[in-house]
């Protein structure tokens, strides 16, 4: 029997909650809980009557450890699912820790104030050592590796598609076809229409600083930082069909490193239409996407938070999102002596998503690896003490249950290449 905590209830949460709700025999029991209680008791109620997991709700405000400690020790989970944003990741970590509980999440740490000396002054430290200036990293978390080792207990990070998928993908092409792998190209496509002049798949504030950072690649041991979209060009999807790709920096590529040392390169790729583009940059140019505060008429507002209330929810896309994503990563090396390439990918149609859990491609992507990386935790499969990210594990069980639960995957042994 298992009791699961789910922190979150906004569109990623809410696709991973219903898929857990599918699999009852592993969630027996979960509890969702977020900010806004109202939220998750909406969601429970949707549920009723149509899953025998055993469904509660509860409020927290998870930037207080203090409260989601009291509410580890009050429902007593045996998973701490983190699906509210990266700003609480370390608080639910330290929470998870005080209380003997095993913690996963979807995105790994970056900081709600980018204006804290403290976190500033280790941020800066590690763009001048590393070489990359994104807001966000894994240093934060890895931190947290001895803690977790010492209690005998596992964190997961990042287990959505990307983080999370890719990396599994990347595991896989080690593991069943690869003896070394020379490069990989990480490509994230969304063929999805949703009819309004601009709009974001997920948390607008975390997607919108995250694509007008300076992108970023690993090359030959180091990590080179370009302006932001400044490395674009075409590539014909499966299901799709031709996007402008634009080089992104991304967060697994800075793992993935770590955990297949021997790699020469590793890019990130992101599909945009003009109309996304044009808007951000008008947007970035009045100040729109800035995090630091500014007094209007007498009150602080941040201009991110305040362009958020005013975009469409991303959980409300769903029934507007018409056509595919296609996400997966190219890989170029040797097999028994030789040149290899392989591309191994997922196609999720929009339409077909909603019409099952009422939500867009981008939350169904992200919200079911969540639930399988849950699963992976809860079954024993993946258990190694420590804080882990997806590559690290065995992928095979991992990509058994993407398929059973709705992403399955379409492997190409004869690729074209990204050429930008
Ligand atoms: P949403 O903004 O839709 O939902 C966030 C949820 O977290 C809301 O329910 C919100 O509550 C809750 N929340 C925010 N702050 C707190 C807090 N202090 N305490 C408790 N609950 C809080 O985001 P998404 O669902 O789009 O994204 C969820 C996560 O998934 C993010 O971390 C995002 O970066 C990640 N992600 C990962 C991807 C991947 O492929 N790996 C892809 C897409 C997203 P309220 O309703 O009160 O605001």
């Amino acid at each position: 029997m298992n009791r699961v905590l789910i922190i979150g209830c906004g569109g990623v949460a809410s696709v991973a909650i219903q898929k857990c709700c599918q699999a009852s025999h592993v969630f027996t029991e979960i509890c969702i809980a977020s900010r806004t209680k109202s939220k998750c008791d909406e969601l429970a109620a949707k549920l009723e009557g149509k899953t025998s997991t055993i469904v509660t709700t509860a409020q927290v405000d998870a930037d207080h450890q203090d409260q989601v400690e009291a509410l580890i020790r009050s429902y007593k989970p045996n998973l701490v699912m983190n699906i509210a944003l990266p700003y609480q990741d370390l608080t639910i970590m330290d929470a998870c820790l005080a209380c003997g509980v095993n913690y996963m999440d979807t995105a790994n740490y970056e900081p709600e104030d980018t204006d804290d000396p403290a976190w500033r002054a280790v941020y800066e430290k590690r763009c001048r050592e590393l070489g990359f200036s994104a807001l966000f990293d894994y240093s934060w978390q890895w931190a947290y590796r001895e803690r977790f080792q010492e209690k005998g207990l596992t964190a997961l990070l990042g287990s959505g598609f990307d983080p999370g998928v890719t990396q599994a993908y990347c595991a896989y092409a080690k593991k069943h076809h690869f003896d070394v792998i020379d490069t990989i190209d990480i490509l994230d496509c969304n063929g999805g229409d949703h009819g309004y002049p601009f709009a974001t798949n997920f948390n607008p504030e975390v997607n919108l600083r995250e694509v007008s950072s300076p992108g970023s690649y690993w090359e030959n041991g180091r990590w080179i930082e370009i302006p932001a979209m400044s490395i674009h060009g075409k590539y014909d999807f499966d299901g799709v069909g031709e996007k402008d790709i634009y080089l992104l920096h991304h967060e697994e590529i800075e793992s993935l490193v770590e955990n297949i040392p021997d790699i020469r390169r590793i890019r990130f790729f992101m599909t945009f239409g003009q109309s996304y583009l044009t808007h951000m940059h008008s947007l970035e140019n009045v100040g729109m996407l800035s995090t630091e505060p500014v007094m209007f008429e007498g009150h602080p507002i941040v201009p991110i938070k305040f362009l958020k209330a005013l975009l469409p929810d991303p959980a409300s896309l769903g029934s507007r999102t018409h056509g595919k994503t296609n996400i997966g990563c190219i890989f170029t090396g040797k097999k028994d002596g030789k040149e290899k390439r392989y591309y191994i990918y997922n196609i999720c149609d929009h339409q077909e998503c909603y019409r099952e859990v009422r939500s867009q491609a981008i939350s169904y992507t992200t919200g079911v690896p969540a639930m399988c990386g849950a699963m992976m935790l809860l079954t024993g499969k993946w258990n190694t003490p420590g804080v882990h990210t997806v590559e690290e594990f065995d992928p095979d069980p991992y990509l058994e249950a993407l398929s059973q639960y709705g992403l399955p995957y379409t492997e190409n042994f004869d690729p074209i290449l990204v050429e930008v």
